[in-house]
């Protein structure tokens, strides 16, 4: 359990419209936030992390209606896929909210309600291009041919009605110097110029409700007193955030965990995320996230990844060819936030192969078998050594401070390159040493006990500072090495070199047996 005082840490993702089954290409955001979870409780910290589905959009409706399916059953059916899939990618999430449960009408019905109180919301009649997909209505200019600019399949569709307006235009000052003091709130900071940008262009207030056409269905959270409309979805859908961690009723949780410490959103979503949602939340009186990471679009070998062209791959489909661990180490190694990136069948296999077969996977081969053949399964004591032994300690010491800062900053295919230094000196150690010599000669006795410790203790801190990317197979590094499973607050506890105590070594085999490739 968590230590009552622990600090907290609360995490978001994006939550993702059901339209559809998820594919790869919305799996790497929740990966990365999944290894920010999971790195914050080896801190042992108290993390809260949320994800779910925006439910409450027309779009859905038409998704269910072309499925000749009823939209209470798709809904229901979309969310076991969701959830499936991200078991499949082991995301340790805390909360999941459906935007169509009780408790999250009641949070958006709350947080209008204050907005409204506060002034910031009025009738008014809208007209733009609306993007069903985005939820969001564009300007004639902003069209890129007619088309919406995130989603050039679809043709957004002229619509005037009555709405209800936030006044998004007051807190223009207020954004900009909220950004300006505070320069990590978007992350990373490549970022920031645009945001700016789009404050300078002039903020206009957004449409905060939809008229409920009298031949359609009624589908979204009622506005408090007015039934006529629901809450146009960016305003419910960004209160997500809040009704996972209790808003309003439990004060108490929400208060332990809000303001949200990383919002984690793909670049075609950023101004609902550094504008709209900062200046609701400031009308309502509530404190804004510490920080949004924003990351990059991936395509699929190279192309768009688009369901019309079947460009499309599914997270479990994936996992069941590679494991959770693979897939999720090659997303968080090859692919950036500061950057878009490209998902590869053939770079996946190579990164498993070369990383985890090769370099982690024979490491700790090596380590348990020279251990069980030469000093019968236990771990030896050891001295200090020699200077090749002190520059691996360094190594370590390096990796355990520069991984913790890489991913602080969201800079996690660079936390895992500092985690690899460790692991590739590891094996150069022993090719250095060379334990099978000094096993033919009892005088080499001390020297083949420090060889064989050291060589474990490097395993076993790369396998603690690579849990939050791999958590399963760092868990069987812990077990082959006749260690206890990871735990949290381990980093801190254990994350130094000599901080746990090694019994017997349990060998299992390949990790991560070689992946065949026909040519
Ligand atoms: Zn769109």
């Amino acid at each position: 359990m968590t230590d009552p005082g622990a600090k907290s840490f609360y995490i978001t993702t994006a939550i993702d419209y059901p339209n559809g089954a998820p594919h790869i290409g919305h799996s790497m955001e929740k990966v990365a936030a999944d290894v920010m979870a999971r790195f914050h409780r080896l801190l042992g910290d108290d993390v809260a992390f949320t994800m779910g589905l925006d439910e409450n959009s027309q779009h859905i409706v038409t998704a269910a209606k072309t499925a000749g399916i009823e939209t209470g059953p798709f809904t229901d059916e979309m969310d076991r896929v969701f959830r499936a899939s991200w078991d499949a990618l082991q995301i340790s999430r805390s909360s999941w909210v459906r935007t169509t449960e009780p408790r999250h009408t009641v949070a958006s019905q709350e947080l209008f309600s204050r907005a409204l109180a506060n002034g910031d919301i009025y009738k008014s009649t809208y007209a733009g291009w609306y993007c069903p997909n985005c939820n969001n209505y564009y300007t004639e200019d902003e069209l890129v041919d007619g088309r919406c600019p995130n989603h050039p399949s679809i043709t957004p569709e002229w619509l005037e009605e009555e709405n209800y307006f936030f006044a998004l235009s007051k807190y223009s000052d207020f954004l900009r110097d909220h950004i300006a003091a505070n320069p990590e709130f978007i992350t990373p900071s490549t970022w920031t110029a645009e945001v700016m940008g789009l404050i300078e262009s002039g903020l206009r207030d957004f449409s905060v409700s939809r008229r409920v056409k009298p031949d359609t269905e009624p589908w979204g959270v009622p506005v408090p007193g007015d039934p006529e409309h629901v809450l146009y979805v960016w305003f419910d859908a960004l209160t997500t955030y809040l009704t996972g961690i209790g808003f309003p009723e439990d004060g108490g949780t929400s208060g332990r965990y809000w303001p949200a410490d990383s919002q984690v959103i793909g670049k075609d979503i950023l101004r609902f995320h550094t504008l709209y949602w900062p200046a609701m939340l400031a009308s309502a009186g509530l404190p804004l996230p510490r920080r949004i990471a924003i990351h990059g679009f991936m395509t699929l070998e190279g192309r768009r990844i688009s369901k019309t062209t079947g460009n499309v791959i599914s997270p479990i489909e994936v996992v069941d060819e590679f494991g959770a661990d693979p897939v999720r180490y090659y997303l968080m190694r090859d692919l950036s936030f500061s950057s878009d990136g490209d998902f590869s069948r053939s770079k996946l296999i190579r990164r498993y192969n070369d990383d985890l077969g090769n370099d982690l996977g024979n490491l700790l081969n090596r380590v348990v078998a020279m251990i069980g053949r030469y000093r019968g399964g236990v771990v030896p004591a050891a001295s200090d050594g020699e200077a090749i032994e002190a520059e691996l300690r360094e190594i370590a010491a390096n990796a355990h401070e520069r991984a913790a800062h890489h991913i602080d900053q969201w800079q996690l295919n660079e936390a895992l390159e500092e985690i690899w230094q460790l692991v590739r000196r590891a094996n150069q150690y022993l090719e250095a040493r060379k334990p099978w010599t000094l096993a033919k000669n009892e005088a080499d006795a001390g020297l083949l006990d420090t060889t064989l410790y050291t060589a474990a203790e490097a395993t076993r801190l790369a396998g603690l500072y690579l849990a939050p990317f791999i958590p399963g197979s760092a868990d069987k590094i812990m077990a082959q090495l006749g260690l206890d499973p990871i735990a949290d607050g381990d980093w801190t506890s254990k994350g130094t070199w000599g901080s746990a105590d090694f019994g017997t070594v349990d060998p299992a085999g390949p990790l991560f047996p070689r992946i065949e490739v026909t040519e």
